[in-house]
């Protein structure tokens, strides 16, 4: 048997990388792929992300910043600043499950501000770099609950987290119409069920629960690395004409 593949591969024309929530999950998983394709990545977390292996592990630039310190994020991104920025992927994100009522509000304000706000900071923070790369591109991780409503664990949905998200997908659309005449393309991933810290503190991600497997036809959890490889084609000179849209990829979770 021939054991020859075609391949397509992508190329990215563009100089560094701002990806936050980079010390775990889907970040981590994004961070690594960019490195490995010989993008520098400004690697941003609450933590300052661990150092990797491989080819290019010195393009891994770890950094610990809250996305909510507008002060720090500016000075942080404009310090690594370098030979340049041209991509932005946010990822920092938190979701503490309450169920709807009651709700108070400092976990509507932490919600908002990690998962919003925050992404807007990173934005509004790394655009003067992105305008001035030959090309810019921005991705926001929101959700598939930033349209549908789900309650993984429980059957009240959490509505600061799923109100955020939609808000995120919203900014990602608000931000392309801004920034297109900047020369930036920003898109959303809403990812599914994927296997992460995130989703590990709501149960076991090695197989999906009872209740959710007819309602996601592929069967199983996602892995970060396919949340990555989603990103890493919306930034992408393939993509150059893709702004303003949301790349579902949830294992088919939208279609039951
Ligand atoms: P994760 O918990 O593994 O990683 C999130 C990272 O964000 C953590 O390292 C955390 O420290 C960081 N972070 C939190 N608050 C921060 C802040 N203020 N400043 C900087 N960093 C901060 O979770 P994950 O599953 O990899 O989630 C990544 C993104 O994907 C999140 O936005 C999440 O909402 C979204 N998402 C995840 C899933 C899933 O099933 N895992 C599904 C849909 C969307």
């Amino acid at each position: 048997m021939s054991q020859s593949s075609a391949h397509i591969a992508l190329s990215f024309s563009g100089r560094g990388a701002i990806v936050t929530g980079a010390a775990s999950g889907i970040g981590a998983a994004v961070a690594r792929l960019l490195v490995s394709a010989g993008v520098r990545t400004l690697a941003l977390d609450l933590r300052k992300p661990e150092s990797i292996d491989g080819p290019h592990a010195d393009l891994h630039v770890p950094a610990a910043v809250d996305v909510r310190d507008r002060e720090v994020l500016q000075s942080v991104i404009d310090s690594h600043a370098g030979d340049g920025f041209s991509y932005i992927v946010n990822c920092a994100g938190i979701l503490e499950t309450t169920g709807f009522v009651g709700v108070d509000q400092t976990a509507w304000s932490r919600a908002l501000d990690v998962n919003l706000v925050g992404a807007y900071n990173v934005i509004d923070a790394g655009t003067p770099h992105l305008e001035r790369a030959t090309v810019g591109a921005i991705v926001n991780i929101s959700s598939i609950e930033s349209h549908r409503v789900v309650a993984l664990t429980d059957p009240d949905p959490t509505p600061q987290y799923a109100a955020g998200k939609a808000g995120l997908s919203m900014l990602t659309r608000t931000a392309a119409r801004a920034l297109a005449q900047r020369g930036i393309r920003v898109n959303s991933v809403a990812p599914g069920f994927i296997a992460t810290p995130m989703a590990a503190a709501h149960g076991d991600t090695t197989r999906l629960p009872e209740s959710l497997h007819a309602r996601v036809p592929a069967g199983r959890f996602g892995h970060p690395d396919e949340i990555a490889n989603a990103v890493a084609f919306l930034l992408s000179d393939q993509a150059d004409y893709i702004t303003g849209g949301e790349l579902l990829v949830d294992g088919g979770f939208e279609l039951t």
